[in-house]
């Protein structure tokens, strides 16, 4: 049963300081860095990166808009079946077919920068980059440069593999976001014209069309235009999109006939989640940032409109992903091959595809279940995926980025092998397929929205990140200071200062990796009765309540559940948060010849290489091989050298240069 108490409401972000040693470094790399190189990248100015032609794309179209020339050039080409990057020559579109939304994620992380930093010369390019999108907006209200260039007349015979409805979602976002931010409505407006348009032309009516996105984006979008203008229609569009996918007559067989394709097979369809109606799901499967979009989206909806029949088919698909599903750094998608989710306990660390998109994704995920339930085990993956395998995306300085988020890298292996030529072994500055770097510009920019959640009359810090929170808890506006060096120490404290006395309650998580821990309020030692795995107080608050917790943080071998053949017979470490890894740069080659014992005791020194971390040291073996020619030989008693052996966190590797990296070390 949904508890109604428990719908939340996030934290208006622009309330939300972040204060933490940690994130608020990143998040200044973001704003200074990130963004600013994105822009560069979008643009085509930096030498030796792909080229990306999405402003210049958005340019053309403008062009033939304001000339009134879409669709008559009569230069459209009839390329529309694009997985595949397309280039129609000089004065014609280039990129992804999916080009567009690299603007929108991009304008949408500039959106939640300023809400945190004002920048008036920022402001002034994102106004001219709305300015050119919008020149590019067809009467209807029609906006994707890639029918507007390439043949408006095919617009929507598509859906399956064009990402048309996947643009509009993505600059939906950036829409709200930057109205959010700033006050200006015009893409907003722009935007709400484009989804009226698509509600027009799709839905359950007999003279509509059926369908519904290829990749999911439009529907988590749509509720959040639902939020800020209240009308009803975005939230019955998105749910519409949610429920008829992968009902009969399937959409994309249908459309595939129309256009005299191949009709997709059942694993095609699974690649889109439109196998079955997702209500029916319970295995997350297909193209994983796909999957994780659309249960973002189920999930915001479910909250909504109270629908518990699709909470619990997010609470089922949630249960697959995190228990069977998941790398241990939060990453997810096994496969390049469809870039997919495969099957139970499938993880391999080397061949492993783990999109950083996925993972932020996940992250997506996570925080409506949050928004909806404050429970544990949601805040615990969130956290994870955070700290490992969304922040292992990009280097240190914020120029270099990954896609794919291997957990065992060996260079030559994987350069020789065409079986991991998606695997790169050091980050790249751009790629021709760019989801990845905006898309977590847009995260950690936006990290304030994640740290905690009103739920009914309490406020849940689920994410103990050095922040001001000021949110309404019972009528009252209630100040939420936290304070520490997280994830390195476990000392945390939380100021709760309500503007008068009220009464309601304050909740922590106390993370299941955690073993023991102690609190006090207000000097007061509390007892340890966890609700869901949260800390709770109810009580009456006033002004400078202090509470007090210490999180026990000794470093972990952890291993795998045995079904996991990748990781039979090895251990990662652990602390906290935080997943460690060994790299060459500190070990030396050949990683695979390192063990540690499972009660090995590390040691933690603070660095301040690799932006300041906390590093471990152990004592480690390292086997002393034979060097006698035979390729296989009866097999002796080994002997090992005992090398100390250095730690360094997972989502900090590669960024001293190429070498081996592995996070499972054999276990002794
Ligand atoms: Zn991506």
């Amino acid at each position: 049963m949904m508890d109604k108490e428990l719908f939340s409401n996030e934290p208006d972000i622009s309330k939300v300081k972040i204060t933490d040693p940690f994130w608020q470094n990143r998040m200044e790399v973001v704003r200074t860095k990130v963004l600013p190189y994105e822009w560069e990248a979008l643009n085509d100015r930096i030498e030796g990166a792909t080229t990306s032609h999405a402003v210049a794309n958005f340019k053309i179209a403008a062009d033939l808009t304001k000339n009134g020339l879409v669709g008559k050039t009569g230069k459209g080409t009839t390329r529309t079946e694009g997985a595949e990057a397309v280039d129609t020559g000089e004065g014609g579109f280039k990129g992804f077919v999916f080009q567009d939304s690299d603007i929108a994620k991009w304008l949408e992380a500039i959106a939640y920068t300023l809400t945190w930093h004002k920048d008036a010369e920022i402001e002034k390019t994102a106004d001219e980059v709305i300015d050119l999108v919008c020149a590019a907006q067809q009467e209807d209200g029609y906006l994707d440069t890639f029918y507007i260039i390439n043949g408006i007349d095919k617009k929507w015979t598509n859906l399956k593999d064009n990402h048309e409805l996947y643009c509009f979602g993505h600059m939906l976002e950036a829409a709200v976001a930057y109205y959010e931010a700033t006050g200006k409505d015009k893409l907003l407006n722009a935007m709400k014209k484009y989804a009226d348009y698509i509600d027009r032309v799709f839905g359950p009516e007999s003279d509509k069309k059926h369908g519904y996105p290829g990749h999911e984006e439009a529907e988590l979008a749509l509720v959040k235009l639902y939020r800020v203008t209240k009308e009803k229609k975005y939230l019955n569009l998105a749910k519409y999109f949610i429920d008829a996918r992968g009902t009969e007559p399937n959409y994309f067989a249908e459309e595939c006939k129309e256009r005299g394709v191949k009709v997709p097979s059942k694993e095609d369809l699974a690649y889109h989640q439109a196998h079955k109606p997702v209500r029916e799901q319970d295995v997350a499967i297909g193209h994983a940032v796909r999957a994780v979009y659309l249960y973002t989206a189920m999930a915001d909806v479910a909250k909504i409109t109270e629908d518990e029949e699709l909470f619990a088919a997010c609470e089922r698909l949630w249960k697959d992903i995190t228990t069977r599903q998941m790398y241990i750094t939060g990453s997810i998608g096994s496969s390049h091959v469809g870039e997919a989710f495969t099957f139970d306990y499938d993880l391999p660390n080397d061949a492993v595809y783990g999109e950083t998109c996925a993972a932020i994704g996940l992250a997506f995920f996570a925080k409506r279940m949050l928004g909806i339930r404050p429970k544990r085990e949601y805040a615990d993956v969130l956290e994870k995926v955070l700290y490992n395998g969304i922040l292992s995306g990009i280097s240190l300085d914020g120029t270099r980025f990954f896609y794919v988020n291997p957990l065992e890298v060996v260079p030559y292996k994987d350069k020789m092998d065409a079986r991991f030529r998606h695997v790169k072994t050091e980050r790249q500055k751009w790629f021709g397929c760019a989801c990845c770097p905006p898309n977590i510009a847009r995260i950690m920019a936006d990290l304030g929205s994640y740290l905690s959640s009103v739920n009914g009359a309490a406020f849940y810090t689920h994410l103990p990140v050095g922040s001001e929170t000021e949110s309404e808890i019972a009528g009252t506006n209630v100040k939420v200071i936290v304070t520490g060096n997280y994830p390195w120490d476990g000392d945390i404290e939380v100021k709760i200062d309500p503007e008068k006395e009220t009464a309601f309650t304050y909740g922590i998580r106390i993370p299941s990796w955690c073993d023991r821990f102690e609190a006090e309020f207000n000097g007061e030692k509390l007892n340890s009765d966890l609700k869901d795995g949260y800390l709770t107080i109810s009580r009456t608050f006033k002004k400078g309540d202090v509470l007090k917790l210490t999180l026990s943080m000794e470093a972990k071998v952890i291993e795998a559940d045995s079904k996991v053949r990748a990781d039979y017979g090895k251990v990662a470490v652990m602390r906290g948060p935080v997943v460690y890894c060994l790299e060459e740069a500190d070990n030396g080659k050949d990683l695979h010849l390192l063990s540690i014992d499972t009660d090995t005791v590390f040691g933690v020194r603070k660095e301040s290489e690799l932006g300041g971390i906390d590093a471990l040291y152990a004592d480690g073996y390292r086997e002393i091989t034979r060097d006698d020619d035979r390729l296989y030989r009866p097999a002796g008693a080994r002997e090992y050298e005992h090398p100390e052996l250095k730690f360094v966190p997972y989502y900090a590797w590669n960024n001293r240069g190429e070498g081996e990296m592995r996070v499972w070390v054999q276990r002794r």
